[in-house]
């Protein structure tokens, strides 16, 4: 089929009826729980409403928390009959600063210390004048750091210029005041830092998400492949099949960007971070570039932090939001991400249904022509790939698969099939839940039977029971059959009777 025709069949599907439930929303929806949403009355409300996906960002978070909202998270789930994936986000390598009596108000040009080692916090006195500081949990950072960096506190709030260093302090003169309080976050922007990529408190953060059967482990502030090794050897150790989600948050993720897609299970542009340690307006650009790496290995890739910002205290996003929520889903990402709307704001719901609204509508505007090139390594991706292009040319198709372990279904969704659902038959409830991360891939719990052709007519005698096949639907059956006793790959095209 040519460009052309490829555009006006994807123009006749504007005018198609869409499914209901949020199968039929190909952009899937995470979110943060925190304060506003942890309720059972309000997690039930934020699963009807389409989210797939609950963030625990366990810089906040206690053990004895975790456990008792992951069950919870478990028991709405079960009573509401709608599985949803856990994903716990760790915290990394963070450099922070200590407790403060008091907060403090930086001036702008004044000399401060930062101080690593225990007593060196008492006052320093530089020409008569008391210099005041605060201690910083990473003794190291005086190796790592250089006289001319730049030391960013508090997400950016507070900036200031590195002027000199000793074993126990680094001097600095503030450029941009404000207020310093305890326990604040410090970003050092192009800065290498030395600490290990997987912390004792991501260790035992870890160990409690797998008891609790988390999906998907997060790992923040990812600077090479390596981090995620350790990571991923530290999960078979386990025996544990989490997958691994890669945050990206500093020029040196990004330095390493193709060998981190490479090497983790998924990608989360983690803007709030990258913000900070890149130039603002290279932003734009990086997400981008990411979310291509990842369409081009075929790995998920989520669009994270600040996408409805004004909605914490607004119940209606800015116009910038809507359009900046637009651009992930044009740009074909997987997932988009609530944090602090969805954590502290008033109107977390809202924010879920306003995704949703955004995504359905810019999902209708996609087309052919902007697919990016995926890159085919192997024979089954081929025959994957075939099975999108049938899809792509069939009106009211649906594209099935059936998978043990998901990858069916990745390598499908990877193809970003422009109009029809991925309908993805798994026997493994681990399997269906981290399905909910895959874009355009509408999860189904059923067991299989051993013979392939069974499986298919369970499935579709499924799907018309629940009423999500009419006469007249196509089906395009990717999957192994038997012949001559021999398993092969095939695409099958059948019409629903
Ligand atoms: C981010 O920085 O955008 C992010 C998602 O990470 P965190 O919320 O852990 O800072």
């Amino acid at each position: 089929m040519t460009p052309v025709t490829l555009a006006r069949s994807a123009r006749f599907l504007h005018h198609l009826p869409r499914m209901n439930a949020d199968s039929n929303r190909r952009t899937k929806i995470i979110f943060t729980l925190g304060p506003a949403t942890e309720s059972e009355e309000m997690l039930e409300k934020m699963f009807r409403a389409g989210a797939g996906i609950v963030r625990l960002n366990m810089a906040h978070a206690k053990h004895d928390w975790t456990r008792m909202v992951i069950r919870r998270i478990r028991a709405v789930s079960a009573r509401i009959g709608r599985d949803v994936a856990v994903m716990m986000d760790i915290k990394g390598p963070e450099i922070r600063t200590g407790d403060l009596t008091v907060p403090l108000e930086l001036k702008a040009g004044e000399i401060f210390d930062f101080t690593v080692k225990p007593g060196a916090s008492n006052p320093a006195v530089e020409g008569g004048e008391e210099i005041r500081s605060v201690d910083v949990n990473y003794k190291d950072l005086v190796n790592d750091i250089k006289v001319g960096d730049t030391v960013l506190v508090d997400n950016g709030l507070l900036r200031l210029e590195v002027l000199a260093k000793d074993e126990a302090r680094i001097r600095c003169r503030v450029l941009i005041p404000g207020e310093l309080k305890s326990k604040r976050h410090i970003n050092l922007p192009g800065v290498k830092v030395n600490l290990p990529s997987f912390t004792e408190k991501d260790r035992a953060d870890t160990t409690v998400g797998l008891e609790e059967g988390i999906d998907f482990i997060a790992l923040s502030f990812v600077r090479e492949a390596k981090d995620i090794e350790l990571l991923r050897a530290f999960l078979s150790e386990k025996k544990s099949r989490c997958r691994i989600i890669a945050k990206i948050e500093d020029q040196s993720a990004i330095d390493n960007l193709d060998s981190i897609v490479s090497a983790c299970d998924a990608l989360m542009v983690a803007r709030g971070d990258l913000g900070i340690e890149c130039p603002f307006e290279e932003l734009p650009v990086i997400q981008r570039r990411a979310v291509r790496a990842c369409l081009a290995q075929g790995r998920p890739v989520i669009v994270a932090t600040h996408m409805l910002e004004s909605m914490i205290s607004q119940p209606v996003p800015t116009r910038a939001e809507i359009t900046d929520v637009a651009n992930a889903v044009y740009e074909l990402a997987d997932c988009v991400m609530l944090s602090g709307e969805t954590t502290i704001g008033k109107y977390p719901l809202e924010c879920v249904q306003m995704l949703d609204k955004i995504a359905r509508r810019i999902e209708i505007e996609e087309s052919a022509e902007a697919r990016p090139p995926a890159v085919f390594t192997g024979e089954r991706m081929k025959v994957l790939h075939s099975a999108v292009v049938l899809a792509n040319e069939l009106p009211r198709s649906k594209l099935l698969t059936f998978t043990r372990h998901g990858f069916m279904a990745q390598g499908l969704a990877m193809l970003r099939p422009v109009h029809s659902p991925i309908i993805a038959f798994t026997p493994s409830p681990e399997v269906f839940r981290q399905l909910r991360l895959l874009r355009g891939v509408a999860p189904v719990l059923m067991p299989l039977a051993s013979e392939p052709d069974v499986t298919i007519e369970n499935a579709i005698a499924l799907l018309r029971r629940e009423g999500r096949i009419v006469p007249g639907d196509k089906l395009i059956v990717a999957t192994d059959i038997v012949s001559q006793d021999r398993l092969v790959d095939s695409v099958q095209l059948r019409t629903v009777r």
